[in-house]
């Protein structure tokens, strides 16, 4: 029988623009005294349910700190990062300072990063290539906004920015697809608005990414990545959405944002994999 959940089950906590360090500080001291189920805290363990929180950068020093006392292996990643190592670049951070604090995974071109700061397919691409290069475990966000997918665009949409995104034509990517480049689709109207894609909508994006994959660059490579899923998850929803096939965990953001939540999408992840 084919191993379930043969990726294992990541869930990542994107923080955005919340929580300075004294609230990093609280959070984690919190998260401390959560005892996690035997479920939970043997798939941690054996490394099939993977943590990880993305804080502001202000807060990464804090955030690392906190999660030392968890009791569990927590990761700790930045939310973006420019692509050049130094340089005149007023208000960004590079991948050497970053590293330099112990950070080793990065998020890439999330939907708020190409709303708002003008992230397009290609400076996430650059982004993406570069850090992949300097050693980061990237998650690489992409998703049709509401209008796309009304449009019946929807796989027109995430092909090009996969196509672009990973710069799949020229192959730019296919040395990192051994689990160090992570994907995750975000639909663009379920982000931050109570709106979920249904399990039937998120796996039918997940096998088209799946396929995608396997068609640039072969099947264990698509067999390896894992692709999350992000847009209004909560610890109620996420149980569905995990038990999919090609549904190998969450980006959550104001789910994650209280240690209890947290905990509990872990609890959820666990008992994908039970
Ligand atoms: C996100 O920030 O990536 C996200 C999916 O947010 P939310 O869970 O709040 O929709």
């Amino acid at each position: 029988m084919p191993e379930r959940k043969p990726r294992g089950v990541l869930i990542a906590g994107n923080w955005k623009m919340n929580h300075g360090t004294a609230a990093t500080g609280a959070f984690f001291s919190e998260l401390s005294k959560i005892r996690l189920s035997a479920g939970g805290t043997s798939s941690i363990s054996a490394g099939r349910l993977r943590a990880r929180a993305f804080p502001p950068m202000i807060s990464l020093q804090a955030a690392l700190d906190g999660a030392k006392i968890v009791g569990f292996p927590l990761e700790i990643g930045a939310q973006n990062a420019h692509w050049e190592k130094s340089g005149a670049f007023t208000g960004e951070v590079s991948g050497p300072m970053l590293a330099e604090i112990g950070v080793q995974c990065v998020l890439v071109g999330h939907s708020e990063r190409r709303q708002y700061f003008g992230e397009t397919d290609e400076t996430a691409q650059k982004r993406a290539e570069s850090l992949l290069g300097q050693g980061f475990q990237v998650i690489f966000c992409f998703g049709e906004t509401r209008q796309e997918r009304e449009s019946g665009r929807t796989f027109d949409v995430l092909k090009r920015q996969l196509t672009v995104g990973l710069g799949a034509s020229e192959g730019k990517i296919a040395p990192y697809l051994d689990g160090r480049l992570v994907l995750a689709y975000e639909p663009v109207w379920a982000i931050g608005t109570g709106l979920t894609a249904t399990p039937e909508q998120a796996e039918e994006a997940h096998q088209m990414t799946r396929k995608f994959l396997w068609d640039q660059f072969g099947m264990e490579p698509a067999g390896r990545t894992s692709i999350l899923y992000g847009g209004s998850v909560t610890p109620e929803n996420a149980d569905s959405l995990l038990s999919r096939a090609n549904i190998d965990g969450a980006l959550v953001g104001g789910a994650s944002l209280k240690p209890a939540g947290f905990a509990a999408l872990l609890e959820a992840g666990a008992r994908a994999l039970a």
